[in-house]
Order: C-alpha cells, then sequence, then structure tokens
C-alpha cells in the first residue's frame, strides 16, 4: 500500500546526481530562500570569511541537501556531510570538525536528531571554532581546547519545534523551504525529462507537476517511472493520456495523494467520523510511526486542506470528503 516509490524520503537506490542542479541559477522555486542565499554567499566571498551558519527546515525532498551544496559550490569549498543519527558519540564529531578545512560546509541532516552529549560539543564549535574535549576519566581527566577552522555549519530539519532553543539560536540564517507550486515544478519535470532522453508535452509535464505533491523529489521519481511507460508501452515521449494512465497504474490520485495518504484519510472518515482524533490513535491503527505521519504524510494534506490539526486532534475538511466522495456527517462539515 505504501510504495516507497512514492514517499519523500531518500531510497538507497536514489541516483539523481544527473538531476540534481548543480548551481543557484539552475534551482527552481524557492525564490525568497534563493534571493537571500545569493547576497550572503556574495557577502561572505568578498569579506574572505566563512559563511554564516544557516538551518533549512521543511518536509523532506524539497531540496535541503541540494541548497547546501549549492553553497558549498559557489562558496569554492569542500562539502562534507553527515546526519544527527549517525554522531553517536562526542568524539565523532569532533573528528570531523578537526577535519575541516578553511570556510568549509558542514552539512548535518536531521540535526534535530543530534544526541546531546553530541550537541553540547556543536556550540562553542559553532559560536569561537573551539573544541573543549576532555581526556582521560575520573580525577586524571582534564580538558583541552583545539581550535577550529573557521567553517559554516548547514543543518536540515524536517522538525524545527524538536530542535533545543541553544542550537537554533546558533544559526545566523534560518530558512523554511515551502512547498513547490505546480509551475516550479512543471519547469523541473520539463527539464529532466529532456535530460532523461523522454520528452515531455506541456500538457504532460504539467501532469505529473500536479500530481508530485509539492516535492521536487517525488516530481523526480514519478517522472523515472512515466518514462519507464513511455519507453514500453509508447513511443518514448510524455504526453497528458500516458502521464495519466501511468500514475493512475502507479497509484497516485488526481490529487496526486497515494495509498498511505488515503488510507490515513479513509481511517478518519470511517473509523472515527471525520474526527477530532489524536497522532498516537492514528499511528497505532495504521502501523505508521507518529514521525513519519507528522514529517511525510500530514505536511501536505494540511497545505491542501484536506484535513486540520485542533488542540483535540486531526479533523478532516470538506474538502476530503468531497475527495473520498464520502458525505460529511451531519453538523460535522466545516
Ligand atoms: P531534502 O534534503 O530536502 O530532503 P534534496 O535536496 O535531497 O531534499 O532534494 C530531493 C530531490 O529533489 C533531489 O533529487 C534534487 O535533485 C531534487 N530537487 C530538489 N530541489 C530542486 C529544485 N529546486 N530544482 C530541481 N530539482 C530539485
Amino acid at each position: 500500500d505504501a510504495d516507497p516509490t512514492l514517499r519523500p524520503d531518500p531510497l538507497p537506490e536514489d541516483n539523481d546526481r544527473a538531476l540534481r542542479p548543480q548551481g543557484l541559477d539552475e534551482f527552481i522555486g524557492q525564490a525568497e530562500a534563493r534571493a537571500n542565499l545569493r547576497i550572503f554567499i556574495q557577502s561572505a566571498r568578498m569579506r574572505s570569511e566563512a559563511m554564516d551558519h544557516t538551518l533549512f527546515h521543511g518536509p523532506p525532498g524539497l531540496g535541503k541537501t541540494t541548497l547546501a551544496q549549492i553553497m558549498a559550490r559557489e562558496l569554492g569549498v569542500n562539502f562534507r556531510m553527515t546526519s544527527g543519527p549517525v554522531l553517536a558519540k562526542a568524539g565523532d564529531l569532533a573528528a570531523i570538525l578537526t577535519n575541516l578545512e578553511s570556510r568549509d560546509v558542514l552539512f548535518i541532516d536531521e540535526i534535530h536528531r543530534l544526541n546531546p552529549a553530541v550537541e553540547e560539543v556543536l556550540y562553542p564549535a559553532m559560536e569561537d571554532f573551539e573544541l573543549d574535549l576532555v581526556i582521560g576519566e575520573g580525577p586524571a581527566a582534564r580538558t583541552v581546547r583545539i581550535e577550529l577552522q573557521p567553517f559554516t555549519l548547514v543543518g536540515a530539519t524536517t522538525r524545527m519545534g524538536l530542535l533545543t532553543t541553544p542550537l537554533r539560536d546558533r544559526f545566523g540564517i534560518p530558512t523554511r523551504l515551502q512547498f513547490y507550486t505546480v509551475d516550479e515544478l512543471h519547469e523541473i519535470v520539463t527539464r529532466n525529462a529532456r535530460k532523461l532522453g523522454a520528452p515531455a508535452d506541456d500538457a504532460g509535464a504539467r501532469e505529473i507537476a500536479r500530481r508530485s505533491r509539492g516535492t521536487p523529489r517525488i516530481a523526480g521519481r514519478l517522472l523515472r517511472r512515466v518514462v519507464d511507460f513511455a519507453i514500453v508501452e509508447g513511443d518514448g515521449r510524455i504526453t497528458l493520456d500516458l502521464a495519466d494512465s501511468a500514475l493512475t497504474r502507479l497509484g497516485v490520485d488526481n490529487l496526486g495523494l497515494d495509498g498511505a495518504d488515503r488510507r490515513y484519510l479513509k481511517l478518519i472518515a470511517e473509523n472515527y467520523a471525520g474526527g477530532p482524533v489524536g497522532i498516537e490513535t492514528l499511528s497505532a491503527a495504521l502501523s505508521e510511526s507518529r514521525d513519519s505521519l507528522e514529517d511525510v504524510i500530514e505536511p501536505y494534506l494540511l497545505q491542501q486542506g484536506l484535513i486540520q490539526r485542533t488542540p483535540r486532534g486531526r479533523m478532516l475538511a470538506q474538502k476530503a470528503w468531497t475527495h473520498l466522495g464520502m458525505a460529511a456527517p451531519k453538523g460535522q462539515s466545516d
């Protein structure tokens, strides 16, 4: 039911190097974030200093990693990448920090999942480019201070609310990424279809864009699958008919919702009369982790006005009843 192709999280087999935008000029959408980053990058270059620490937040697949890579390239420095859950001990982070060259970009994905002991090490590193390491144990333990090269930390998180305040406060450039518009995804799909050697006509590209849940990673995956259908069952070109029938066969409906999204909406409709229903209850009933509901499924349903979050739980909006082809119980529609 929950086809991983349709989820916005990275898959191990994601090989999108060919499609990844290489520079800010090639990066489509996020106009405001892009315009600001351009200024901050240029200023850092003119001052010959490390760029200020930057935090990207927003749902998975919107381009946080891509923007961090672009920053490093445009700053003319190395790009190093790790993630919160991978850094188990303070020493793991220390090893990475001491190996950075001057002004390098260090990208930490899922930074809200840093272990507190590792996070402690990060504070003086971010603020003063210093590392306080404890050597030895018990009464013989002592602290040594190590000077680091100035660097730029780029953090990415899907959950701003889970970041500790001291960590959040140390980012000079907090940047929220938004879902993409259909026009922006249309441009991305058109360009990528050409790169994949299966040109899409205007209506075909628009159909994929419209059904990609505002997310370039999903647009990329759906495009690859549609290209497969175009090559095997069509003449290698992507038209509206071809895109529509391929997406429908992939279980992506007219709004771009997949099986997992529909299961979520149907559960609230059929078992809870439209809600409100608590997130823990939904998580248990759907056998999906609370995190994946909150990070992956809900943001787009909220943005589309299909559900509402209330203090007492999630509720279906009228648009969801219409989409499911069901009638809202009396007195429950908004
Ligand atoms: P995140 O780190 O936010 O999960 P990524 O940076 O890994 O997202 O991007 C996911 C995929 O979408 C990548 O394949 C990337 O090439 C593509 N992508 C993201 N943003 C854009 C964009 N603005 N234009 C074109 N492709 C994009």
